[in-house]
């Protein structure tokens, strides 16, 4: 894992943090608002209702003067409180031809459009919050320093209301739900009444409605719009001094479980930053998504010399380490035995155990692959992986596999020729990994077989140096 993927993944930890923080928040207030609607109810049923049942026509009688006066105070009140939306309320004149009926619905509406502010001024500053530190984390990677994006930065203000999703931004989402929930209740509040609904059976449709959709909502706004203002905000930072990213999947718990979806096919692929498009290239692909992206340089010289031209020359090798994965994938593409059953030696158990426990001891998360993993390696036709401290062997590898992955692993805890490049160090430490294997053939037994596609394997990364060297991509120690 690269120092930036770390990063991200505290990141996308704090995020989780912050979201289970704010729908705990909103939830409540959910359920106090929900119980001034219920209150409201009630006092129609015992104002114009008789034995539990309000007589529908009655409720077509013109709501009283006094309610009239207050709607249009509550009206005012909004209006103040919140000029921008002031254009949401419904227009005056019309308050004072209401029947009870419609002077319920408009209440209704009303008490919408004050949870949508709230709603609203909530989730903002949820998702400036993020903004800011996501930003300020991909900018401190790229040799910015610490907090370079502030809360009520322009890059911030202009990432949270980003319209994206249907040329609409979050927060006409947030109205869009609230016109949404207010039409719905309306709806079930006149129907209920229609049928002669009880005070207990019209509640309790309106609660469920209330509080399933209001929180389903709530939430898949908060979390779709947290993975969006997360990306765009790496991205703003990231595409200054980058021009490409990878689209790497969240591997959550749904996915862990075998769960798939259109990101699982964008997992891995490169694409330039002026051309994101969430929903197409570019997280989030779909609602509940919560996948990210990743700087992706391809030529890492190049970047290097641009990067001193416009920033001096002070942090261009930091940051090219911070970025640059150190996933190693020894051997791709080569095995130690062909791929057919026979001849195949796969090492014994006590061998096994004497190479890999003293590696154990030093750290080395040693598994046998399986799932995903195993089928990676099948597919690049490898016997061997190693992630960090984590090896992964094939259950069939070889004493020479197990030998080579092992000294990998004592390579990367030293850091041998971590002060060049990937291709160079890899390179260079499987031309280590190769000689050692050779002066161990006797003390290990090694089959003759293995050892000569060891001799040939060291010959083709020699040829490979060599090529470099030509090409003067070889960084020589002076
Ligand atoms: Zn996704």
């Amino acid at each position: 894992m690269t120092y930036w993927e770390r990063r991200q993944r505290e990141l996308n930890q704090a995020l989780e943090k912050d979201e289970m923080k704010l729908k705990k928040r909103l939830s409540s207030f959910y359920d106090a608002e929900y119980r001034k609607l219920e209150k409201e109810i009630a006092a129609y049923y015992s104002q114009y209702g008789e034995n539990n049942v309000i007589a529908y026509r009655r409720l077509m009688e013109s709501l009283p003067e006094e309610d009239k006066r207050l709607l249009l105070e509550r009206m005012d009140g909004f209006a103040e409180k919140y000029p921008e939306y002031a254009h949401l309320l419904p227009v005056r004149e019309s308050i004072y031809k209401l029947n009870r009926l419609e002077g319920l619905q408009q209440s209704i509406l009303l008490q919408q459009l004050e949870i949508g502010s709230v709603n609203e001024e909530e989730i903002r500053k949820h998702l400036e919050k993020q903004a800011a530190r996501n930003a300020s984390a991909a900018a401190e990677t790229m040799g910015f320093g610490k907090n370079f994006y502030a809360e009520n930065s322009q890059l911030v203000r202009q990432v949270v209301n980003t319209a994206w999703c249907n040329g609409k931004n979050f927060s006409q989402r947030v109205w869009d739900n609230v016109e949404k929930l207010a039409g719905y209740l309306g709806t079930d509040l006149a129907q209920g009444f229609a049928r002669g609904d009880s005070y207990e059976r019209l509640t309790k449709q309106l609660r469920q409605r209330f509080g399933k959709v209001s929180r389903n909502d709530a939430y898949r706004l908060i979390y779709t719009e947290g993975t969006f203002v997360m990306n765009e905000a790496r991205a703003a930072s990231f595409e200054q001094d980058t021009e490409e990213y990878v689209f790497r999947v969240q591997y959550d718990a749904i996915r862990r479980n075998g769960w798939q979806d259109v990101c699982d096919d964008l997992n891995g692929k490169t694409f330039q930053w002026s051309e994101r498009k969430p929903g197409i290239n570019f997280p989030p692909m779909h609602a509940w998504c919560h996948c990210t992206a990743t700087p992706y340089v391809s030529d890492w010289n190049a970047w290097m010399d641009r990067y001193v031209q416009r920033h001096g020359s002070g942090q261009a090798e930091k940051v090219e380490k911070r970025l640059e994965s150190d996933i190693i994938m020894y051997r791709k593409g080569s095995t130690h035995r062909k791929t057919s059953a026979d001849g195949r030696k796969i090492i014994d158990k006590a061998t096994y155990y004497k190479i890999t426990n003293p590696a154990i001891k030093k750290g080395a998360d040693i598994r046998i692959a399986d799932g995903e993993i195993l089928r990676r390696l099948q597919k690049e036709q490898a016997t061997a992986v190693t992630y960090g401290n984590v090896l992964f062997f094939r259950p069939d590898a070889t004493v020479s596999d197990v030998l080579e992955e092992v000294h990998h692993f004592y390579q990367n805890k030293r850091g041998l020729n971590s002060q060049y490049g990937a291709r160079q160090r890899i390179i260079m430490n499987e031309i280590d990994a190769k000689n050692y294997l050779l002066s161990v053939v006797d003390k290990y037994h090694i089959p003759e077989e293995e050892t000569a596609l060891t001799k040939s394997q060291l010959e083709s990364y020699k040829a490979e140096m060599e090529k470099m060297k030509t090409k003067g991509e070889w960084v020589d120690e002076s």
